[in-house]
């Protein structure tokens, strides 16, 4: 039986595995084997559930509901009674601004106003920064359509205010990215299509909000989806790590080997004269199958593909990668003044802090603290700009969280419980450029029929992404062979 080698165990790796899993159980005489680096599963998806109740994210904390492969993985599973919508009772997001936190107006889309009087009356933004950012709805659009950075485009239609006071944070907080580098087209590819089709923004987005609500809200005469009310972010309600149980509880178990990390693959021949793949681990012994799914982070994936491919691993290795850290803090309700009415809070880089972000995680999502006694918080540190942050010793980094909330919310008890999750070179940065590099990927994978890579690296940073990624690679992969 011809066999699928999938390298790496979190969701994109998890997905090929049950796509695959999936075609077996309806009768394709087709094999395959999960190969992890680590001890567990999951990858970045990491959820730490501590006997006294807390529930910790390390990774990813959510899913957007825009995109259906979460919730399309979730009905195959049965399991769509485990999600959780976000405690929408508590939307507030609040933003640093000249060190006083400033409430998000409401209507406000990705970065771009759509109801006039929260954004009239907002204090998020000075006069002339409101006069500039409704300029937008006259601003003609760029006559040649093609990538520019965010930073480039932001300034362009709605000025420099929103550019640092919403955009900037924003980006930080979902790729850990500098919107001086990173290219719309791969990040923000709607902004670009919107500006193209509306000439506007604001438009643009008013148009898409008058299609949502005309149309049937989970498409025409569809049932309305089981689980519960969606919000814009969801989540589970034992934390992400549920979405890996779940995933998990459908693999045969037979198939994954942990602590099986792989060095390098290699092309052979079979004795028929056709090809296959020889993945040697870092263990000594070898594995050949028919086709292989590098889900590894690119860079990773570049050292494994090396022998094979030079010029590969080389276009690999041009995806830049930056490190983020995340620090999450319990503490007793009672021993904090501040009320957590709302979701947290994001940080300028202009403000000079030491955190990017900041997660009142209890108040987003029911079910992350053992009762209403406590309180958890989750800070970002690292990105783009201040990678070095996310690389100093636990202590060090501890008391920078402390330090932070302490000025930023005055929070100064002592936390009855701490947790420091490291991802070094975690986060895949689309820069300029991104799209061709993809595409060069993509000719130059398909030099090697069977080969595939996968994962946050290439089409879309987020878990959705990802599932929808390596259910493309696997399909790939059960076509080639
Ligand atoms: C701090 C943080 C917060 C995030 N927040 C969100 C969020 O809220 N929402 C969202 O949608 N996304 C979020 N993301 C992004 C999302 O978590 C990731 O893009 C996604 O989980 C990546 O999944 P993956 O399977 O592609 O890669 P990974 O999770 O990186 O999995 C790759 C696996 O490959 C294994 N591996 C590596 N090398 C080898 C080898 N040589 N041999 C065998 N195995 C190997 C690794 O051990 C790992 O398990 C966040 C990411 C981070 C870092």
């Amino acid at each position: 039986m011809k066999k699928v080698a999938i390298i790496g165990g979190g969701i994109t790796g998890l997905s090929a595995a049950l796509t695959i899993e999936n075609a077996r159980k309806e009768g394709a005489d087709v094999d395959y084997i999960v190969l992890e680096k680590s001890l567990r599963l999951g990858g970045k998806i990491r959820t730490e559930r501590t006997k006294e109740g807390f529930v910790v994210e390390g990774g990813p904390d959510c899913f957007v509901s825009t995109k259906p492969w979460v919730f399309e993985l979730c009905r195959k599973l049965d399991c769509e009674d485990s999600l959780i919508g976000s405690n929408d009772a508590l939307k507030k997001t609040f933003i640093l601004v000249k060190n006083k936190m400033r409430e998000m107006p409401d209507g406000i889309m990705i970065m771009v106003p759509t109801k006039i009087m929260p954004f009239l009356t907002t204090d998020l933004f000075s006069w002339p920064g409101k006069i500039r950012m409704a300029m937008d709805w006259f601003i003609p659009k760029k006559k040649e359509a093609g990538d520019e950075t965010l930073a480039s485009f932001v300034d362009r239609r709605l000025g420099r205010e929103a550019l640092d006071r919403i955009a900037e944070p924003l980006v930080a907080g979902i790729h850990a990215g500098d919107p001086e580098t990173m290219s719309l087209a791969a990040t923000f590819p709607n902004l670009l299509e919107m500006e193209q089709k509306y000439g506007s923004l604001i438009k643009g987005m008013l148009a898409a909000m008058k299609a949502r609500q005309g149309g049937a809200p989970h498409g025409a005469g569809a049932a309305k989806p089981k689980g519960p009310q969606r919000t814009f972010f969801m989540s589970f309600k034992r934390g992400m790590l549920d979405l890996i149980d779940e995933v998990l509880s459908a693999l045969d178990k037979e198939k994954i080997m942990l602590e099986a990390s792989v060095d390098r693959v290699v092309q052979t021949k079979k004795e028929d004269g056709s090809t296959q793949y020889r993945l040697h681990l870092e263990s000594g012994s070898t594995i050949d199958v028919d086709a292989v799914i590098i889900t590894s982070p690119s860079n990773v994936a570049a050292d494994i593909i090396d022998e094979l491919d030079g010029s590969l691993a080389g276009a690999l290795r041009e995806i830049p990668m930056v490190s983020s850290a995340t620090v999450s803090l319990a503490f007793r309700r009672k021993d904090v003044k501040h009320d957590f009415k709302g979701f947290g809070f994001i940080v300028p880089m202009a403000e000079g802090r030491k955190i990017m972000a900041c997660t009142w995680s209890s108040s987003k999502w029911g079910g992350r603290v053992p009762d209403d006694e406590h309180v958890l918080v989750r800070a970002f540190v690292g990105g783009a700009r201040n990678q070095h942050l996310a690389a100093v010793p636990d202590d060090e980094m501890l008391a920078m969280v402390k330090s932070e909330l302490k000025d930023l919310m005055g929070i100064d008890a002592e936390p009855v419980d701490t947790w420091i999750f490291r991802w070094p070179g975690g986060m895949p940065q689309y820069t300029m450029g991104h799209l061709d590099r993809v595409a060069k990927i993509d000719e130059l994978v398909a030099k090697h029929p069977g080969l595939y890579v996968a994962g946050g690296s290439y089409r879309g940073v987020g878990v959705p992404d990802c599932i929808n990624s390596g259910a493309k690679a696997a399909e790939s992969a059960m076509e080639h062979i």
